[in-house]
């Protein structure tokens, strides 16, 4: 039966979320800066080097927009995190796409297996 078959899809994809941990939202992106003092080396008219890198974390949560910036020795937790939250959105995804389609099936088996009075009378 095929309401068998998409249900035990969701069950798999329920049990994939209870194995996600730690998560957020965002993405991270890197960056150099210049200070501009005169005599930094970020400003050598030879080979200027610019200080960083900076890591930056964006996100949105509840319709607002966050950045900030995250200290290199967090950068590979949060890089996991950001993957857990990519995994997260996936598999809810994919749990709205079956919930769908397993209502739809619900609804056209429960058509035709109902007697047209009953569609009719709703006492
Ligand atoms: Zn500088």
């Amino acid at each position: 039966m095929q309401t068998k078959r998409i249900e035990t899809q969701i069950e798999k994809v329920k049990a994939e979320l209870l194995k996600i941990e730690d998560m957020r939202p965002g993405s991270l992106s890197r960056q150099y800066s210049s200070c501009q003092k005169p005599g930094c080396k970020c400003v050598d008219p030879v080979k200027p080097q610019k200080h960083g890198p900076f890591y930056q974390l964006s996100y949105s949560h509840l319709g607002k927009s966050t950045t900030r910036f995250v200290r290199p020795q967090f950068v590979p937790e949060v890089r996991k995190q950001l993957a857990n939250y990519k995994k997260f959105k996936r598999l809810t995804e994919k749990w709205v796409a079956l919930a769908l389609e397993l209502a739809k099936l619900k609804m056209e088996e429960a058509r035709s297996a109902a007697p047209k009075q009953v569609r009719t009378s709703s006492s």
